[in-house]
């Protein structure tokens, strides 16, 4: 019975949770706050409230360690979720409607608020049966995680508060799988932002002019496609998608009218580099296939990701080895790979501590970002229980 109330406790927090809608854009963070604020309390941990602006808070709440002198373990979630299309529900976005099966509907059911909740009752758990870890535990909640984090955890990996929390490890966001194999992140691409920007010679677009913007421009896009065809063809014939490079044009800039020939052009990328590949190495290539295309021709970077390397996962890295042993232990299968995608812990290992991405949902349809998102109250509960072996264990590294 008392196991039945912890559960249905651990329910109930998850739903209101859900149904604080910090959603994008322009989140108002307060009640979120709040919120976790009464859960430390009833923790009876102490939390701080760190702002990287008035209105960007990031929560911590600690649970001292026996021999805090220790580095310390860090359960990171970001509060934020992305924004719905409610026409395309089922129920309302923010309800979390539990349905007849258990399905819990919301946007961040599984990114991340599940998460977030599963730490909290973990740490509930281990209250309740008076455990004590010599390690001290944080448990952060960022702000601004889906879009970028630069008032979040990019700031705040900066900090001195940072510092003081002497972070060794840190655990962070995975994935839902549909099978029983839970993906496991070790690290992430480097994601860059950039225009390739092409000066030419205007003039009247019924002559043939040289040295055009179109002419230079096109020569390193046709470049960058043939990179990418190579990088595709990589994915075709089954090598992880973690480990190739994914290259897009996003976005086209330039002209004013049909008859006119640009002075400037521009097109923008998306790439994601892989941990495989040098970044310098990709920076020379571009400026030299700038140079290439001829004068006039430069790279403009709007958002250059550094390059962290890959949080090991051999016998050298004590975290990895307990994570692994407790999962080995439970009879559960993983699959490490690198994330497809950039959260927060790229700037937790851009400083160099290792962090690992794991949510605990196998069995479940991928609907992070998708309309629909939910998770099974019972893979949710499911989900502590995992924590309660894996945590404990880190915890006593
Ligand atoms: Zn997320």
């Amino acid at each position: 019975m008392a196991l039945k109330n912890i559960e249905s406790k651990a329910v109930d927090n998850f739903r209101k949770y859900l149904q604080i809608p910090t959603v994008h854009p322009n989140i108002d963070y307060e009640k979120c706050v709040q919120f976790l604020q009464v859960q430390a309390q009833e923790l009876n941990l102490p939390s701080t409230v760190y702002f990287a602006a008035s209105n960007k808070p990031l929560v911590i709440i600690t649970w001292i360690g026996q021999n805090p002198q220790l580095q310390s373990l860090l359960l990171h979630s970001h509060m934020d979720v992305v924004p719905v299309y409610a026409e395309q529900w089922n129920y309302e976005p923010f309800s979390a409607h539990k349905d007849e099966v258990g399905n819990i509907y919301a946007r961040g059911a599984q990114d991340m608020k599940c998460v977030g909740i599963q730490y909290l009752e973990t740490i509930r758990l281990y209250l309740k049966e008076n455990l004590t870890f010599d390690r001290t535990i944080h448990i952060s909640f960022s702000p601004d995680e889906e879009i970028g984090g630069k008032l979040g955890m990019k700031h705040f990996v900066e900090t001195d508060e940072f510092k003081a929390l002497n972070v060794g490890f840190t655990l962070d966001e995975g994935m839902a799988s549909p099978d029983d194999v839970f993906p496991v992140f070790n690290g992430e691409k480097t994601l860059w932002h950039f225009y390739i920007r092409s000066r030419g010679s205007p003039g009247h677009a019924s002559l043939f002019h040289d040295n055009t913007a179109a002419e230079k421009l096109m020569y390193v896009v046709n470049k960058m496609m043939d990179w990418r065809a190579g990088e595709k063809a990589k994915v075709s014939a089954g090598v992880d998608v973690g480990r190739v490079t994914s290259i897009n044009m996003t976005m086209l800039d330039g002209g004013c009218q049909f008859n006119v020939v640009p002075s400037e052009l521009s097109a923008g990328f998306d790439i994601r580099i892989s941990p495989e590949l040098d970044e310098r190495a990709v920076l020379d290539t571009l400026h030299r296939w700038c140079r290439e295309a001829g004068d006039g021709v430069r790279v403009e970077f709007i958002e250059k990701n550094v390059q962290a390397k890959p949080t090991k996962l051999d016998d050298s890295n004590p975290w990895w080895v307990k994570f692994k042993t407790e999962f080995d232990k439970m009879d559960l299968k993983l699959k490490t790979s690198i994330a497809p995608g950039a959260g927060d812990s790229r700037y937790i290992r851009q400083i160099g501590i290792p962090a690992l991405g794991f949510s605990p949902m196998a069995n479940t349809p991928v609907l992070l970002h998708d309309h629909n998102e939910y998770l099974n109250e019972n893979i949710f509960l499911k989900g502590i229980q995992i924590y309660y072996n894996i945590i404990k264990s880190l915890a006593s590294v």
